[in-house]
């Protein structure tokens, strides 16, 4: 049986690039992961797919398949309007990181955790801090790519008792016992916020706000330690997001 091509969509937009006079493609991360959408005219005055023009929305999108790997947009309507958030110069930094890491992680067909992704730009829209929503947002693309962090028990006894550290490698928490470098001990506030990245996404969680240092030099080590693991080149809106929290 012929599967019948898809042609409606929600998703993201993460990233423009220039086509031809004044068209661009679009890539949008969506729950079938990222995907690119010719988007004839974009940047006419008025024009059906005009919410394809803003890093951040949220859109629903209908679009005709030409290929593979690419798609034909005819049609957009904001479900997320985050032009709000462009106001201020730590969401609007957020939001480049966000689009940016998500299209140097992320392919067609990976799952694209939309939902989250949705949740945490709501939350933050209402205010919510910056750095813990993009720790929560790290803590989903773990989880989403499968890396996922033990951070009930250690790692190797599956004891709960004396955590004194993490490592990303081994795959979350380590106790004193297991600890095999006393130089690897980490502070009361650094395991608080690893465990925060991986918690759940919910209102008690995006309303929290975790300590500034402890939560700077986490946001860095995960991204990196991403970034490494999928042999990808530098994020440079790692450093903006960060430079735009001191
Ligand atoms: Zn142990």
């Amino acid at each position: 049986m012929i599967k019948k091509p898809l042609n409606n969509l929600t998703g993201i937009v993460l990233n423009i690039s220039p086509y031809g006079e004044d068209s661009a493609i679009v890539v949008l991360g969506t729950t079938n992961g990222l995907l690119n959408f010719v988007s004839k005219h974009l940047y006419k005055m008025k024009n059906a797919i005009k919410p394809l023009s803003n890093i951040g929305t949220l859109v629903n999108i209908d679009f005709q398949p030409i290929d593979e790997t690419m798609n034909i947009a005819t049609s957009a309507n904001t479900i997320l309007d985050v032009t709000s958030l462009y106001s201020s110069l730590a969401s609007s930094s957020f939001l480049f990181f966000l689009a940016q890491l998500s299209v140097l992680l992320f392919s067609e067909g990976d799952y694209y955790p939309l939902n989250d992704v949705e949740y945490l730009l709501n939350s933050l829209k209402n205010d919510a801090d910056p750095l813990s929503v993009s720790l929560l947002l790290i803590g989903s693309f773990y989880k989403s790519l499968g890396l996922v962090q033990n951070v009930n028990s250690c790692v190797r006894c599956k004891r709960t008792q004396n955590i004194v550290t993490f490592d990303l490698k081994s795959g979350g928490f380590i106790c004193a016992d297991c600890l095999d470098n006393q130089s690897m001990v980490k502070d009361k506030e650094e395991l608080y916020v690893f465990k925060f990245v991986f918690s759940e996404i919910n209102s008690i969680n995006v309303n929290r706000k975790v300590p500034r240092y402890s939560g700077m030099k986490l946001l860095k080590e995960l991204t990196q330690y991403l970034l490494e693991y999928y042999d990808l080149k530098k994020c440079e809106s790692l450093e903006l997001f960060m430079n735009s929290l001191i």
